[in-house]
């Protein structure tokens, strides 16, 4: 088989194999390739190219897998919804680590190439309109400089699959740093074998954080360090509206990445309870609550490292709880450097969070888009149109403009600041739906345009304008279901 600049260096497998099972995807009957992602290929150094599409597709299917891959299947353990069970990629193969020629390493991942050991009663496939979804998703974060897992391409399989109704079937090619989330080491801790835990701890320092090898204690470095990028992650969700839907354990990376997306979706109107997960009863990952359980995650992690943290017990309660406890403090001085840059504040002062909690009630009580408020706000002139012409706006505009005023640099740096944090434009969920509903029928110009358009999410081009408008009652999109 051709390599097409595959070069395939796998580590994971020299971890104990409890870790994962060796297995090839499963063959499907009519590979077609529906989209091929040419800048995320060529970033990796692949040379896809149309004259050896047939033999794309064989990899991107898991027909054929490329030269020097050793597919396997990663185990895992999750808190679903606050539930602990054991998991594993159902559905999901590892080719294998590619290297790319700046020596930065990628797994390569096929999702619904077919059955594993770690399955349960599930068929192993995914079907073309989730997959879809996650491709415009997970590559409208990227352009909105968010860390994320992303997508190489999507095929159909020319097999249905059957959820409540029969639908085409198709794999998704992922592309994550790693896919080492806190449900693996939740996993490798019920193995009640600590060296195992240990080895697992050694190989993830060695891939994600090698500054901290020599560490006086490397599990309570390696926690704090993923607090760190979870925070970061997290602060930039609620920067644009983001709503994951299902953190739970599982579908949270070691790397910081964002990973999974399955009934996530981006607010419209600001509403701090916003949830759009069909399966999210209790509104545990609502919008306003992500911070919460990310903590709550990062704490599920600090009980699965507590036998690496110290053999005293107690100790190593104590040591994680400290490291635990500075996650509130951290991800409030982080949320409000972040606020202040979409209202283009330099410097910090007193009144500053009282300035942007006033604003988000005033959006909350005027039903006022989240997105497109404060990208009004990032233009030099007053935004006058509803809902902004309002006595109780045009005050807290003016409070904002004093507080502007009283910045060091000039309101030329302001703006441009706020235009970096402020996209002009969201995969808004309707929009989504449109282009799913269509490419279900056969017709895929409304995706391919959904994602040109979201390409640079912070410059005003023309090509967006359709793309910008909150929906019309009629369109509003209330659930999101899960990425089945
Ligand atoms: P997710 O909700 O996508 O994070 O998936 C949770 C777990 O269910 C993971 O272990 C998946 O591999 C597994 N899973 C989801 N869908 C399927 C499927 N169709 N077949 C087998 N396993 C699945
Ligand atoms: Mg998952």
């Amino acid at each position: 088989m051709k390599s097409f600049g595959f070069n395939f260096d796998t580590t994971y497998l020299g971890l104990p194999d409890a870790l994962y099972t060796k297995l090839a995807p499963q063959p499907v009957t009519a590979p077609k390739l529906i989209i091929l992602n040419q800048d995320l290929s060529t970033e990796l150094g692949l040379n896809f190219t149309k004259e050896n599409e047939d033999q794309q597709t064989a990899i991107l299917s898991g027909n054929q897998p490329p030269e020097g891959t050793q597919p396997f299947a990663q185990a895992y353990a999750g808190h679903q919804f606050g539930h602990f069970t054991i998991l594993g990629d159902g559905r999901a193969h590892i080719l294998g680590e590619h290297i790319n020629p700046n020596n930065q390493r990628f797994d390569i991942q096929l999702k619904g190439s077919g059955r594993t050991p770690y399955s349960r009663r599930g068929d192993g496939r995914a079907a073309l309109g989730p997959m879809l979804r996650e491709y415009i998703i997970s590559e409208a974060m990227h352009a909105l400089n968010i860390p994320t897992t992303r997508s190489l391409a999507v095929v159909t399989t020319g097999e249905e699959v059957f959820r409540e109704t029969p639908l085409p079937g198709a794999i998704l090619t992922r592309i994550a740093s790693s896919h080492i989330r806190v449900g693996t080491f939740e996993f490798a801790a019920t193995q009640e074998d600590s060296s195992l835990l240990e080895a697992l701890l050694e190989y993830t320092i060695n891939r994600h954080t090698p500054e901290i090898k020599d560490a006086e204690n490397k599990a309570i470095a390696l926690l704090d360090n993923v607090m760190d990028r979870q925070i970061d992650l997290i602060t930039n969700w609620m920067r644009i509206g983001f709503i994951h839907g299902v953190m739970n354990t599982d579908n949270m990376t070691i790397s910081g990445e964002t990973i999974d997306y399955g009934p996530c979706a981006f607010m419209d109107a600001y509403d701090a309870n916003t949830v759009l997960s069909s399966i999210d009863h209790m509104g545990r990952y609502a919008y306003a609550n992500q911070p919460v359980m990310a903590q709550w995650n990062l704490s599920r992690l600090a009980g699965a490292l507590l036998p690496v943290i110290d053999t005293n017990e107690d100790k190593a309660v104590r040591m994680a709880k400290d490291s635990i406890a500075k996650f509130p403090e951290l991800y409030k001085r982080k949320w409000l450097t972040m606020m202040r840059a979409k209202l283009g504040l330099f410097d910090a002062h007193k009144d500053d969070e009282t300035l942007v909690s006033d604003l988000l009630n005033w959006m909350h009580s005027n039903h006022a888009d989240f997105t497109n408020t404060f990208r009004a706000l990032s233009h030099e002139d007053r935004p006058t149109q509803t809902p902004y012409n309002t006595k109780p706006f045009k005050q807290w505009y003016e409070r904002w403009q004093n507080r502007l005023s009283q910045n060091k640099k000039p309101l030329k740096s302001s703006l441009c600041l706020m235009k970096n944090n402020n996209p002009a434009i969201i995969p808004r969920n309707h929009k989504v739906e449109e282009a799913l509903e269509a490419a279900n029928t056969g017709n895929f110009e409304p995706f391919h345009n959904l994602l040109s358009a979201l390409k640079s999410p912070y410059s005003d081009s023309p090509d967006i304008k359709p793309y910008q408008s909150p929906p019309a009652p009629d369109e509003r999109v209330y659930q999101t279901f899960c990425g089945t």
